[in-house]
């Protein structure tokens, strides 16, 4: 009999910590759990789900324009912000209740409070001490809030999701995809929206064409953005107003500011010093191929280590996790090539290397780009474009990455996605007969490279 009240801790009831503890339990391992706030986590709770959900709710703004080109005449239209938030909350309110029978039924024992460590195998909770062989830290992550004046005036999308009622006037700070998932959130269900943000375009970090693409379509749909400057201070008006103080001299003034600027790993005050376990620079937990952290019991899985931080990610640092300490068949978790989508409108999509990175591996490439107006368009006569590309590696002929931006640009790459984690050539690719009429099938049907940098400055 183990000298430990548990073989395993879990530290997190989020998209890692959950999976963690239901298959190692599943395992035989006797497994608890500790969720400090609702089981589900960030991705369940305040993030993905529901994020998605009003995605949505806001396209069909732009479904009722559409359906005119198509014959129909759409009656009267009226947005009820209350309605979508308390639907909204019921369905995460059942999956939340699911995620609890889940651990339930695998027999993991779960505690609702928070876990902070006093030694790298015993953990202090509601004054209870518990002991365990193995602990794995899934804590996530939480919003960066800057430290400017006034800016405890501001929400970010924790609030966002349970707001009385729907912004007239909505300026959200940030680039990066929550940022943008938010701006089109809002401009659909007729919000005015600036985003803010310090760089020339949205999106870092993603494919140049992409950028463009989701730059130049959000702009088409109203979106005001303010580049290159940053928020210096926020003013309360007596009537709630807020006026937004921008580093560049400019001003503006919303009823409603998000700060979507960046997210920081939960290692503060959860007992990480008293337990030995060593963070990066950049404070998340520095862990191995195997999540395995600098004490030899202790894991750490997902946004709390700030490697790729998706949901399937920690899911399958989780699973690898499971498989390595209590399965008996050390895996670690292959980061490369895991598909992303940035629920904008139009969505983005992407696997692989952007363009810029492939030419920094060196190496000749062939660069595909297909820019065109998506079927559906031609009779709901909406001006959005959708936007695909090929990186190809042209000595190997493997696909290096893919990249898209247009109608169901996450459902088409998953499937992209597979090819390219297989290795897939150009060559696979076009041997493969298209499904039509899509817009899927030109990922089959690009036949003619870009002229290569050098060549189009020559020409
Ligand atoms: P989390 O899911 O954050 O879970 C950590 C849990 O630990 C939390 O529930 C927290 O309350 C709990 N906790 C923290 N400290 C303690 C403690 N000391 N004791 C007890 N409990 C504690 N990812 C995607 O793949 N697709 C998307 O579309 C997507 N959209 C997103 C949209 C938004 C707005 C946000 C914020 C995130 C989104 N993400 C998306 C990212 C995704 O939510 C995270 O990558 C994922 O939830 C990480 O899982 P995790 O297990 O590491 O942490």
């Amino acid at each position: 009999m183990s000298k430990y009240d548990y073989d395993l801790f879990v530290i997190g009831g989020g998209s890692g910590g959950v999976r963690g503890a239901r298959i190692a339990a599943a395992a035989g391992a006797r497994a608890a759990i500790a969720e400090e706030y609702r089981y589900g986590g960030t991705c369940v709770i305040r993030g993905c789900v529901p994020k998605k959900l009003l995605v949505y709710a806001s396209h069909f703004h732009e479904d009722f324009e559409d359906a005119a080109g198509y014959g129909w005449t759409v009656g009267e239209t009226r947005f009820d912000w209350a309605a979508l938030i308390a639907n909204k909350d019921r369905e995460i309110a059942r999956l939340e209740g699911v995620y609890r029978q889940l651990l339930s039924g695998a027999g993991v024992t779960a505690h609702d409070g928070r876990a902070v460590l006093s030694d790298p195998h015993t953990i202090e909770m509601d004054g209870k001490t518990i002991t365990a062989e193995t602990i794995l830290v899934a804590t996530g992550g939480r919003p960066f809030i800057p430290d400017h004046p006034g800016i405890e005036h501001a929400i970010t999308s924790n609030e966002a999701f349970h707001l009385d009622a729907l912004p007239g006037r909505i300026a959200i700070a940030g680039g990066g995809y929550i940022s943008v998932e938010f701006a089109g959130i809002f401009k659909g269900l007729g919000s005015n929206v600036t985003q803010i943000y310090r760089g020339p375009r949205v999106l870092r970090g993603f494919d140049e064409d992409v950028r463009a693409t989701v730059d130049e379509e959000m702009t088409k749909k109203g979106v005001a953005f303010r580049y290159n400057c940053v928020i210096d201070r926020v003013d309360k008006r007596a009537d709630g107003a807020l006026d937004v103080t921008l580093s560049d001299g400019g001003a503006v003034t919303v009823d409603t500011l998000m700060l979507a600027i960046g997210r920081r790993p939960n290692t503060q005050d959860i007992g990480l010093d008293a337990a030995g376990v060593e963070l990066t620079e950049k404070g998340a937990i520095k862990v191995d191929g195997f999540s395995r952290t600098s004490r030899a019991n202790i894991y750490a899985v997902g946004d709390v280590t700030d490697r790729i931080n998706l949901t399937p990610v920690a899911i399958e640092e989780a699973v690898a996790f499971v498989d390595t300490v209590f399965k008996g068949k050390p895996r670690q978790m292959d980061h490369a090539n895991v598909a992303s989508a940035v629920f904008s409108q139009p969505p983005v999509a992407t696997v692989g290397l952007t363009e810029a990175q492939a030419r920094e591996r060196g190496g000749v490439l062939e660069i595909y780009r297909s820019s065109f107006r998506p079927l559906k368009h031609t009779l709901s006569g909406r001006d959005e474009k959708t936007m695909m590309k090929l990186v190809v590696d042209a000595g190997s002929r493997r696909i290096l990455g893919a990249h898209m931006v247009g109608l169901d640009a996450a459902e088409i790459i998953q499937g992209v996605a597979i090819a390219v984690k297989m290795g897939a050539t150009k060559e696979d690719f076009d041997a493969t007969v298209g499904i039509h009429p899509t817009a899927a099938e030109e990922f089959v049907t690009m036949r003619e490279p870009l002229p290569e940098p050098e060549q189009q400055a020559a020409e």
